[in-house]
């Protein structure tokens, strides 16, 4: 496969340079009448020259220096990053998307009928009762239900203090339970990659105020035992939670509500639309059971007694507010439209070609699959390091999946295709992860080499990024 990012470096092959040095013009200033004091005033500027074709390409070449879902696979397990279909994107560019949320009920009835139906359509996709469109990610979902969880706890007089979360679980889950004040029970999962009934009733009891549990789990494993799981948090007073990251495994088919969950959050950026990456926008909308309904964030919309209409209510004994206005609107306009768009069938169509896809892809590679068969994502092991084999797939113009986690699985590959990849994109793929496979370790530990960017400092990239171009040339310097 041909890979090759446009580089930033002079002395190398491909390398795009700025537009002022494409070729530019200087351009004399006249500041003698200027009211600036005289050192902030200059005699001429240098500004680039170029056609319209010459810009274009140039703006081009550089997107491409990006990896996104558009440049091609993107396998990144958990995360579920698909292509979103770009008619959501007109629909949420449509003048009607950019109401003021400020405006007068009455003069915004249809944007509140679509969030109610929006509520309505999640509700019965996950089996829940009530729904609050609000919280602006899967992990303030997290956050929020387990806030809901534990109002509902307090009210029926029951100072519990754990929430039990499975050793695979997402590093949100930990967070979002400490983060509500609880301590965090971390279960270790069974051999077979799920939980382990004996450990979950060892480790439940009078403090439980609720289980985490994504299924299919991180693994990428249905817990066939969902039903046992259950009875054995409610046995002992606990709430069921479900991290709704791996909904697109199960829509259409069956539902957490059935299966005994009390709250959840859906993300609807990884099970419907919207891009996601970079940490957002987002939507983490919390659906509840009816024990639970009173304890939702305001607002939340629904029909006016008249039958006429729809208002914004607060729920009787409401945790209150956990974002501004209705949450992150265009995201749930674009979550709306992709679940109005599909229907029924194409739901149901879309978990089956999820699943299809990632146990196809699980049978066309050769690394160590320690578990399945799997719903929508399998975790692969790696022979050499995982984020040297990640960097390495990159010259091979795929995006690496996962990496290192679960930690449960040794240098851990999880890999999603979505339901998106047809099946010459799986076969491409899995010919970049056995080319990968099949390579010396200095080949892997030097990769990547056809990026833009190489091996960088990752930590010292987040904690001081540098963001200009000047910045990029002193430091340069320096070194
Ligand atoms: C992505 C993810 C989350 C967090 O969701 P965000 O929307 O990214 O905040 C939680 N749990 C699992 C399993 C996930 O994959």
């Amino acid at each position: 496969m041909r890979y090759d990012q446009a580089r930033w470096t002079e002395d190398e092959d491909r390398y795009e340079p700025l537009l002022a040095e494409k070729r530019s013009t200087e351009v004399a200033i006249d500041s003698t009448d200027s009211a600036l004091p005289a050192d902030l005033t200059r005699e001429s500027l240098t500004l680039p020259e170029l056609s319209e074709p010459e810009l274009s390409r140039h703006y081009t070449r550089l997107s491409e220096m990006n990896y996104g879902i558009e440049n091609g696979p993107f396998p990144l397990g958990s995360c579920t990053m698909k292509y979103n279909p770009s008619f959501t994107e007109d629909i949420a560019a449509l003048p009607t998307g950019s109401v003021h949320p400020d405006r007068s009920e009455e003069s915004v009835q249809g944007t509140l009928e679509l969030l109610y139906r929006l509520q309505d359509y999640l509700g019965r996709i996950g089996g829940m009762d009530a729904v609050t469109l609000q919280p602006p990610a899967g992990a303030a979902g997290e956050f929020t239900g387990i806030l809901v969880a534990k109002a509902y706890h307090e009210t029926n007089g029951n100072d519990r203090t754990e929430v039990v979360v499975p050793d695979s679980a997402h590093g949100t889950n930990f967070a979002s339970a400490a983060l509500a004040g609880y301590d965090v029970v971390s279960l270790p999962g069974g051999d077979d990659g799920r939980v382990d009934l004996d450990a979950l009733t060892a480790a439940v009891g009078e403090d439980t105020a609720a289980l985490m549990l994504t299924n299919p789990n991180t693994l990428g494993l249905f817990e066939r035992d969902i039903t046992e799981i259950a009875d054995i948090v409610h046995d002992a007073g606990g709430l069921l939670y479900y991290d709704g990251a791996n909904l697109n495994a199960l829509l259409g088919r069956a539902r957490p509500g059935d299966m005994g969950f009390d709250v959840m959050h859906y993300n609807v950026h990884k099970t419907f639309a919207t891009p996601h990456g970079g940490g957002g926008p987002g939507a983490g909308p919390v659906g509840v059971v009816e024990e639970l309904a009173e304890f939702l964030p305001e607002p939340r919309v629904r029909p006016t007694e008249d039958g006429d209409g729809f208002e914004l209510f607060s729920p009787e004994r409401s945790i209150g507010r956990v974002h501004g206005y209705h949450g992150n609107w265009l995201v749930l306009l674009k979550a709306y439209a992709y679940i109005a768009r599909l229907g029924d069938a194409g739901l149901t169509d879309a978990s089956a070609k999820a699943v299809l896809n990632a146990n196809y892809l699980a049978s066309q590679i050769e690394y160590d699959i320690p578990f399945g068969p799997f719903h929508h994502e399998f975790v692969a092991s790696a022979t050499s390091d995982a984020a040297d084999v990640a960097k390495r797939m990159l010259d091979y113009g795929v995006h690496p999946p996962t990496t290192k986690w679960p930690e449960t699985v040794d240098q851990a590959l999880m890999a999603e295709p979505t339901e998106i990849e047809t099946r010459r994109t799986l076969d491409a793929l899995a010919e970049a992860f056995n080319a990968v496979a099949a390579e010396d370790e200095s080949t892997i530990e030097t990769a990547p080499q056809r990026t833009a960017a190489r091996r960088i400092d990752q930590a010292d990239a987040a904690r001081n990024p540098r963001l200009s171009w000047q910045a990029l040339a002193e430091n340069a310097d320096e070194q």
